[in-house]
C-alpha cells in the first residue's frame, strides 16, 4: 500500500477505501445451478461477501445458469433457500440497485451473441463448421493415442472469413476463440503471485458460443464479469486452469482484466479433496443435522484464512471488518468436522434462551416432539418448550439433539430395565430404599427453585447417610427415562410433583416386581 498524497483526515476504512484504492470493489459469486451449495461454494460466496463488505464495496450474485443440460430449478431454489438461511444478501440485479433479484445469465443471451460477433470482427474469433461427428472422431483418435492433439485441431481456423460468413446462413456453427500461438500469458494471482502459461498449453481454440445459440461458461463468465464492473475474481482454485483463457479474452476484447484470486483448496482430513467420503458436505444437509448458520459461517470464515491469532469466534461483522487479501493462506485448508460441531455447541450456549428455543422449535416439529412429525405445539407445550430450553443449552450440540434431550418432558418414557437403576456397588434393596428417599424428596421440593432442591436433596443423602450420586441415580431414571438427561431438579420443576410422583410410583412398581 502506497500513499498518493497528503492525507489531511485521519485514516479510517471509508477514507482508506477512497484514498489508497480509487476504485469501489466489485465482487461476485457466480454458481452454476447444478448442483445443491455444498461447503466450497459457501466458502466461495462467503469470502467474497466478506471482501466486498470489509472494502465497502458490492456483492453481486450471477447465476450462470447456461449448461442446460444440467440445468434444474431444483438448485435454482436451493440456492436461494441458503442463502436466506445463511443470512447472505447481494448488493445489486438488473433492475438495478434494488436486490430483488440476482444477475442470470439465461436472460441476458443476447449479450453474449454479440459479443462474440465482436470477437469475430476483430479476428480473435471463427467461425467452426466442425460436425459433432467430426469432434467426436477427433476424440476418440486422441482417445486411442492416434493423435497427440489436446483437442480442436484449429480446423475452421484458416477459412477466409468472407467465405466463413456466407457459410454460416446454410450451416450450423459455432464460434471458437482464436488463442495466439506461440505467445505466453501471465497473470497476477492476489495469493499465488504471477502464474505464467504457454498459449500453446491452453485448451487450443476453445468454443465461445455453442450451435444453439447459447453461450460457453468461458464466455458468459468473462463477458459479465467485464460489464458488472467486476473488480476481484476470488474463486476455488479448480478454475485456475481456466484463467489463462479468460486474461486471453480479456485481451482480445481490449479490456483490462479483474484481479484474480484462486482460493486454497478445501480438503478432507486425509488431505483429499472434501467430498461426500468425508461427510456432510451440502449446506441442506448442515442446515438439516441442526447447525446455526451464524456457527457454520464464522468456521467457514477461517477455512484458509487467519485474522487474530488465537482467536476463534468472530461475529458477521467482525468478520467484514477484519477480512483481507492478505489474511488468506496459500496452504489448502482442512475441512475438521469436530472443530465445526465445537463451534456449533459453543454459537448454542451463546443463544439467549428465547432465542435459543426459537431456533430449536422447527426441529422439534419436524421430529415430531408434540405429536405427529410436522404437527405443531400447542399453547402448553410450547411454553414447557420455551422453559425447557435453558436446561439444554450447555449440552446440546446440535438443534436436532434437542427434541430427543426433552422428549421425556412431552410424552411419558417407557419404564426401563431394572438394572438401569441400580447405583453401582448397590442392590435392588437398596435401590428401593434411595428410590423412596428420592420419591419424599420429590414431593418437598414443590415450590422451591432448583438451587434450593438441590440443597434439599444434599440434606438428605447426608441425613440418609448415602451418596449424593446414589440418591440422584435412581430418581434421574425414573423421571427421565435415562441415566443421562437435562438438569434432574430444572426437569422435576417442569413436570410438576404431581407427574414426577407418577413415574417414581411406576418404576418402585418395577422394581418390586423386578
Ligand atoms: N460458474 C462457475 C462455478 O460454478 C463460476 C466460476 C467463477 O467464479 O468464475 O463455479
Ligand atoms: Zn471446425
Amino acid at each position: 500500500m502506497e500513499a498518493g498524497g497528503p492525507h489531511p483526515e485521519p485514516l479510517t476504512k471509508n477514507a482508506m477505501a477512497g484514498t489508497f484504492f480509487s476504485m469501489e470493489v466489485r465482487d461476485r459469486y457466480a454458481p452454476s445451478p447444478t448442483g445443491l451449495q455444498h461447503i466450497g461454494g459457501l466458502r466461495t460466496a462467503l469470502f467474497n461477501y466478506l471482501f466486498a463488505k470489509s472494502r465497502n464495496g458490492k456483492f453481486i450474485l450471477r447465476l450462470e445458469d447456461t449448461d442446460r443440460a444440467r440445468f434444474d430449478k431444483l438448485y435454482v431454489d436451493n440456492l436461494y433457500e441458503s442463502f436466506e438461511w445463511l443470512g447472505f444478501h447481494w448488493d445489486e440485479g438488473p433492475d438495478s440497485g434494488g436486490p430483488a433479484a440476482p444477475y442470470v445469465q439465461s436472460e441476458r443471451l443476447g449479450k453474449y451473441r454479440e459479443h462474440a460477433r465482436r470477437l469475430i470482427e476483430n479476428g480473435h474469433a471463427y467461425y467452426c463448421f466442425c460436425s459433432a461427428e467430426r469432434l467426436d472422431t477427433l476424440r476418440r483418435e486422441r482417445e486411442a493415442g492416434r493423435s497427440n492433439e489436446q483437442g480442436y485441431d484449429r480446423h475452421c481456423r484458416n477459412i477466409a472469413p468472407d467465405e466463413a460468413a456466407r457459410r454460416t446462413a446454410r450451416e450450423s456453427y459455432t464460434i471458437r476463440l482464436k488463442i495466439p500461438l506461440g505467445e505466453k500469458t501471465v497473470f497476477n494471482d492476489a495469493l499465488l503471485g504471477p502464474v505464467e502459461w504457454k498459449n500453446d498449453d491452453v485448451s487450443p481454440d476453445p468454443v465461445l458460443l455453442k450451435s444453439d445459440g447459447f453461450p460457453t461458461y468461458h464466455l458468459a463468465n468473462v463477458v459479465d464479469d467485464h460489464l458488472m464492473g467486476i473488480t476481484h475474481v476470488l474463486r476455488a482454485q479448480e478454475w485456475l486452469s481456466s484463467t489463462p483463457l479468460h486474461t486471453i479474452m480479456y485481451r482480445a476484447f481490449g479490456w483490462v482484466p479483474p484481479v484474480f484470486c484462486h482460493l486454497p483448496m478445501v480438503m478432507g482430513q486425509d488431505g483429499k479433496k472434501l467430498s461426500k467420503r468425508h461427510g456432510a458436505t451440502s449446506i441442506d444437509e448442515f442446515r438439516k443435522k441442526g447447525f446455526l448458520p451464524d456457527a457454520l459461517l464464522n468456521y467457514v470464515a477461517l477455512l484458509g484464512a487467519s485474522y487474530e491469532e488465537g482467536r476463534e469466534i468472530y461475529t458477521p461483522d467482525e468478520l467484514c471488518a477484519l477480512f483481507s487479501l492478505e489474511k488468506l493462506n496459500k496452504a489448502p485448508a482442512v475441512f475438521d468436522y469436530k472443530k465445526l460441531e465445537w463451534y456449533n455447541a459453543r454459537y448454542i450456549r451463546m443463544k439467549t434462551d428465547a432465542g435459543l428455543a426459537a431456533l430449536a422449535l422447527p426441529y422439534a416439529v419436524r421430529d415430531g416432539l408434540f405429536g405427529e412429525p410436522g404437527s405443531p405445539p400447542d399453547t402448553r407445550q410450547l411454553a414447557l418448550f420455551n422453559a425447557a430450553a435453558p436446561l439444554v443449552k450447555e449440552r446440546a450440540v446440535f438443534l436436532s439433539d434437542i427434541p430427543e434431550k426433552l422428549a421425556y418432558l412431552f410424552s411419558e418414557p417407557p419404564v426401563p430395565e431394572t438394572s438401569e437403576f441400580i447405583p453401582k456397588k448397590s442392590s435392588l434393596e437398596d435401590t428401593r430404599r434411595l428410590l423412596n428417599l428420592g420419591r419424599s424428596l420429590t414431593a418437598r421440593t414443590a415450590g422451591s427453585d432448583d438451587e434450593g432442591a438441590e440443597r434439599l436433596a444434599k440434606e438428605t443423602a447426608e441425613k440418609e447417610g448415602v451418596k449424593l450420586g446414589d440418591l440422584l441415580m435412581p430418581l434421574r431414571v425414573a423421571i427421565t427415562g435415562s441415566r443421562v438427561s437435562p438438569p434432574l431438579f430444572g426437569s422435576i420443576r417442569l413436570l410438576g410433583a404431581e407427574t414426577c410422583l407418577a413415574r417414581i410410583d411406576r418404576a418402585l412398581e418395577k422394581l418390586d416386581r423386578p
